[in-house]
Parts: C-alpha cells; structure tokens; sequence
C-alpha cells in the first residue's frame, strides 16, 4: 500500500489530494497545525486518514514526522498562502513557506538514504517565483525574479528542491499558477469576489470592494492541479514543471463574469467599487503559464475553462454557506 505524506493537507489542494488518495486506497498522513480551525471539519470529512500534529516553525519536529512516517510520497503543500499576508509578515513567510520546505525536503533525502527506498516529493511551488517576467508566457526557463516576500520564499523552496534533486532526491518543483475551487478561502480575489457576488445576490445590494482591477492572472480548476502534482510524483524522473491553463483574464473580466452569473447581466459594473488600500506594494500585471512540458512528460493539460471556473464558483456561494468551504483565517494553510 501506498504511504503518503501530506502537509497542508486541509487547504485547498490538500482537500482535493486526500478525496484522491483516500480513493486510491493509499496510507494516507497529513500535518495539521493545532490552531487550524478546519482540523475538526476535516477530521469528519476524513476519518481514514491520519492526522499528525505538527507545526512547520519547529524543526525538529518536521524530521521526525518525515522519519516517523517514512513515506512513498510527500507532497509539502504547507505555508503562507496569502501573496497580501506576505507583504505584512515577509520573515514569517520565509519561515513557513521557504525554509520548512528545505527542512522537509532534506529529511527526505535522508529516509532515502537510510532505507534505499524512494521518497517522490512535490514541492508545490508557485508562479509568484517569475515575479515582472520578460517573457510571456512564462515556463520552466523563465527567468527566477519574485517581486513578493511569497514569491521569494517560495524561490528559496523552489531551489532548494533543485540542490537537493542534485543529491539523489527525487523531488519535482509543480510551479503552479493560480488555481481556483470553492474551497478557496476569501483571501483570494476569486472567492472573494464570488462569494460578494453571492451575498450581493441575496441582499439585492451592496458592492464588491478590490484593489487592482487591472492584473491579469492564469485561472485554472484546483483538482486539475493536483493531479499534475501526482502524475509529477509518480513520473520515473524528477524535474520542474509550470502548471497553468495559457489562457489569462483580468480581475475585472472575473469580477464581471462573476456577476453576470449570479443575476446582474445589465448592471454588474454598479457593484464593483475600488478600494486602493487593497492595492498591492508590486504587482505582476499579467502572469500566464506555458504548460507544454505537463503535458508532453506527463499527459497533463487542463480540463476546466475560465469561465466554467467561475460559473461552478459562483453557483457554490448561491447555495447555503457549508462550513467546509468557509474562509481560512489568515491564508494559512
Ligand atoms: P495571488 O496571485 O496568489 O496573489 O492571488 P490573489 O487571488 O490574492 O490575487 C490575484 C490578483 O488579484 C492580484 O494581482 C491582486 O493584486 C488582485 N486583486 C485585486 N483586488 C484584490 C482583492 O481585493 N484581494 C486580493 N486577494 N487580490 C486582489
């Protein structure tokens, strides 16, 4: 059997990874913080898997969960989420998200080492990395130039799983754009703006409060993301990978189509306010990926578009709020 090791496994991704794994019939652990609100929800949704506490500042804890558990894969989807949260906490943010990925990654190694059994990590990386990229679209060339304190401490990871892959480790970086679900937390322009759009419906009134309007960004479909991360993992060779759509969108076309979808087909603009506190210290004005090397080395492309996104979003938040899919405090995850 199959035994997997899990950070951030209540997030997002790590949601959409356990339903997966848990089908498959793997082993499955996953580190969860004692603070996280969501443990308890997750812990009903997932009674199979098992929950280690784990907190990703200590160290020493980390090795030994790697080491406790000794699995076939790991996947370190744990830090800062939040680009916004970074600018705030820019140390922290190396902490949780940079240096803890070095720390579980070479813990790895050292398993491998110890059992000669193979350890396939992911290190979930993100397009923040290419920062103002040159070039457009962006792929596993592109230049490592973040603009953010996420951005960086994910580099710092990003690298580091390639020293490491240097070493013997069979580690795949997955530099994944942005990548959307229900399970979004509001931190995120997406769900933010869906779940406004949501209330908006409901109230009859009110607007949708953003910063910069302008930014476009290469949306894709959550699950789609995860499983490029587990055909990475599971690939004989480790290597980097962008995982994107190649198609880009601005917050506005978002917030518009948000709208429309949810009833104000003539008069969604009257429900978009801008609030230049939400402006951002630098902001990439267009990311969009190249996935082509997914989808030659590893059958990947995306299976949901734009505004399918968008749509199954925004029919979500219509419905009775689920605790499940309520905000994550601070964009931790
Ligand atoms: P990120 O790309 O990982 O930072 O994902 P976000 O969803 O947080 O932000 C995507 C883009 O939306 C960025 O360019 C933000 O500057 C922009 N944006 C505009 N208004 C807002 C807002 O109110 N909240 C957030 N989170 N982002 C916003």
């Amino acid at each position: 059997m199959r035994r997997v090791l899990v950070t951030g496994i209540t997030g997002q991704d790590g949601s959409y990874l356990a339903e997966r794994l848990v089908a498959e019939g793997a082993e499955v652990h996953g580190m969860v913080h004692g603070a996280d609100a969501a443990v308890g929800e997750f812990r009903s949704r997932f009674p199979q898997v098992l929950l280690h506490e784990g907190d990703l500042a200590d160290h020493a804890r980390l090795r030994h969960l790697v080491h406790e558990v000794a699995p076939d894969e790991l996947y370190n989807l744990a830090g800062i989420t939040s680009v916004a949260y970074s600018w705030e906490h820019p140390t922290l943010t190396a902490e949780l998200t940079g240096v803890a990925a070095a720390v579980l990654l070479q813990s790895a190694l050292d398993v491998q080492i110890a059992t000669g059994r193979t350890v396939a990590c992911i290190q979930a990386s993100s397009s923040e990395i290419f920062g103002d990229a040159e070039t457009s679209p962006q792929d596993e060339s592109t230049p490592i130039r973040p603009v953010s304190p996420y951005g960086a401490a994910k580099a710092y990871a990003h690298h580091m799983a390639g020293v490491l892959r240097g070493r013997g480790l069979h580690v795949s970086s997955c530099i994944l754009f942005n990548h959307e679900s229900p399970r979004r937390p509001e931190t995120f322009v997406t769900r933010k703006i869906t779940a406004a759009a949501a209330r908006i419906a409901h109230d009859g009134r009110g607007t949708i409060r953003l910063g910069n309007l302008d930014a476009q960004r290469d949306w894709g479909w959550a699950p789609d993301y995860v499983d490029a991360m587990v055909r990475a993992a599971r690939h004989s060779e480790a290597q980097d990978y962008v995982v994107a759509t190649g198609v880009t969108h601005s917050v506005v076309q978002f917030a518009e189509f948000a709208l429309r979808a949810a009833g104000f087909e003539d008069n969604w603009a009257e429900h978009i306010e801008v609030d230049t506190t939400l402006l951002r210290p630098h902001d990439a004005p267009v990311m969009v990926g190249d996935a082509s090397k997914a989808g030659t080395v590893l059958g990947w492309s995306p299976t949901v578009e734009f505004h399918e996104i968008v749509r199954r979003m925004v029919e979500h938040d219509l419905q009775p709020v689920e605790q499940w899919d309520r905000t994550t405090p601070r964009g931790l995850e």
